[in-house]
C-alpha cells in the first residue's frame, strides 16, 4: 500500500490532508516522496522556528539525547531549570509550568485563573472572558474557551464558565465582566486560526485597564504568535501590556512537542505541590531544544523577522488578486479574490507550501528563511493570486 492508502486506512480520520507526503527537509526547503522540492512557508503550523533540521538545533537535541532522554518530575533536571530561568529573564515573568502542547499550556492558565478567583475574589469567581473567533485548543475545556461554535457543536456539554466577547470591542468585554463572576480575560494577541487578525493596541490597553479595575488576570495565549514570530519575543511586547499569564507552545522547542505557561508575580505560587502536573512536561530533550530556540531569538533575529515581514506586506499589498493582507511579523493572512484553497493548490504545484486560516491564505515561514527563497516564494504566491 502507498503511504496515502495506509494513512487513510489506519490513521484516524480527523485530518483533511493535502495530497503530499513530506519525507525530508533542510532549512526552508522540504522534499516529498517523489523528490519534489518545496519552499515551506507553513513550518508545521509555526512550529519549525528555524526550519527543518537546523544544524545548531540538531546539535543541542543530540547532545541531550545521549545524556538523558527523560526523567520524571520527581527529580530536578538541568535543562528544565535552565529554560525556566531563561524564559523568566527574557520576559520578566516569575515562574514557568511546562507541558507538551498549546492546549495543555492553556489548561494550566485556566486552572491558575480559577484558583486565583476563588482565593482572591471568592467562591464562584470562575468565569473567563475570551474572544469570538479565538482558538485555544481541542480539549473539552480549551474548546469551551474557543469562541467558535463550529468547534463546539458535536461535543456538548463543554466545561462551564466561558463567555465570548467580540474582538476589539471593549464595551462588549465590559458588559460580560459586569454580568458574570469573572476571574480572567484571555486572548490571542494575534488571532491565528480565526483569520490572522492582530488585536488593536487600544483594545489591548483597554483589556489591561478592565483587568486592573476588576481584579482580573490577563492571560495572553501566545501558542502561535509567540517565540519571535511577531517580531518581538512574545507578541504582547509589541503593545506595552503586561499579562499575568502567558501560554505558549508551537515554535517554543523548534519542532518538538512542548508547552509552557509563564506565570507573573501575582500568580507564581497559586498552584502548589500536587495541584497540577505532567509526566512529560519539562522533558530534557524538549527543554534542551527550547533553550537553543529561545537563546537564538535575539535582537538581530527579531530585526530580520521585521524586515522579512515588511517585504511580504509591501509585495502583497495591492498585488493583483489580493484583497487585503493582515497579521504581524511572520504570521500573515492574505485575503484573495480566488478561493484560498485554489491559491494554495496553485502554490503547491509551483513548489511553495502555504496553509489556510478561515478563508485566508496563511504564511508562517521560518524566522530565518533565506531571503532568496522568500523572494522566490512570494513571487510564486503573487502569480497564484493573480487570476
Ligand atoms: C495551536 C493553538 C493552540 C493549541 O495548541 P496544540 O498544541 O494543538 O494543543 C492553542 N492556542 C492557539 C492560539 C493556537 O494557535
Amino acid at each position: 500500500m502507498t503511504t496515502k492508502e495506509l494513512d487513510s486506512k489506519y490513521v484516524a480520520s480527523t485530518y483533511a490532508r493535502f495530497p503530499v507526503c513530506l519525507v525530508s527537509g533542510k532549512g526552508s526547503l522540504v522534499y516529498d516522496e517523489d523528490g519534489k522540492e518545496y519552499i515551506d512557508l507553513g513550518t508545521g503550523i509555526a512550529v519549525n522556528t528555524f526550519g527543518y533540521c537546523d544544524d545548531e538545533w540538531i546539535g543541542a537535541v543530540n547532545a541531550q539525547l545521549s545524556k538523558l532522554q527523560h526523567t520524571s518530575n520527581l527529580y530536578y533536571s538541568q535543562p528544565c531549570a535552565n529554560l525556566a530561568a531563561l524564559l523568566c529573564e527574557r520576559t520578566g515573568m516569575s515562574k514557568v509550568f511546562f507541558s507538551n502542547s498549546g492546549a495543555e499550556a492553556n489548561e494550566c492558565a485556566i486552572k491558575t485563573a480559577r484558583k486565583y478567583g476563588e482565593l482572591n475574589k471568592g467562591a464562584g469567581y470562575a468565569t473567563i472572558v475570551t474572544l469570538k473567533d479565538s482558538f485555544h485548543g481541542r480539549t473539552i475545556t480549551t474548546l469551551a474557551a474557543t469562541g467558535q461554535d463550529v468547534f463546539h457543536k458535536d461535543f456538548l456539554p463543554l466545561t462551564e464558565g466561558f463567555v465570548h466577547a467580540a474582538a476589539n470591542d471593549l464595551e462588549d468585554v465590559r458588559r460580560l465582566v459586569a454580568q458574570n463572576k469573572c476571574c480572567a480575560l484571555m486572548f490571542e494577541v494575534v488571532q491565528g486560526e480565526g483569520g490572522v487578525l492582530p488585536l488593536s493596541k487600544d483594545f489591548l490597553e483597554g483589556l489591561s485597564t478592565i483587568a486592573k479595575e476588576n481584579d482580573l488576570l490577563l492571560i495572553a495565549d501566545e501558542v502561535q504568535c509567540g517565540n519571535g514570530r511577531s517580531g518581538e519575543l512574545y507578541a504582547y511586547m509589541n503593545f506595552g501590556i503586561k499579562p499575568d499569564i502567558v501560554s505558549t507552545a508551537k515554535g517554543l522547542a523548534g519542532g518538538l512537542p512542548m508547552g509552557a505557561t509563564l506565570l507573573g508575580e501575582r500568580v507564581k505560587d497559586i498552584l502548589g505541590a500536587g495541584m497540577h502536573g505532567s509526566t512529560f512536561g519539562g522533558n530534557p530533550i524538549c527543554t534542551a531544544a527550547a533553550i537553543n530556540v529561545i537563546s537564538r531569538i535575539d535582537d538581530a533575529l527579531l530585526e530580520g523577522v521585521k524586515q522579512r515581514s515588511k517585504f511580504i506586506f509591501d509585495e502583497l499589498n495591492g498585488a493583483e488578486g489580493v484583497k487585503s493582507v493582515s497579521g504581524l511579523g511572520l504570521m500573515i493572512g492574505i485575503e484573495t479574490e480566488l478561493p484560498a484553497s485554489e491559491v494554495i493548490e496553485k502554490c503547491r504545484e509551483n513548489g511553495v507550501l502555504v496553509i489556510k486560516a478561515k478563508q485566508k491564505v496563511r504564511l508562517l515561514p521560518a524566522l530565518n528563511i533565506e531571503w532568496e527563497l522568500l523572494e522566490k516564494a512570494v513571487k510564486i504566491i503573487k502569480e497564484a493570486c493573480a487570476k
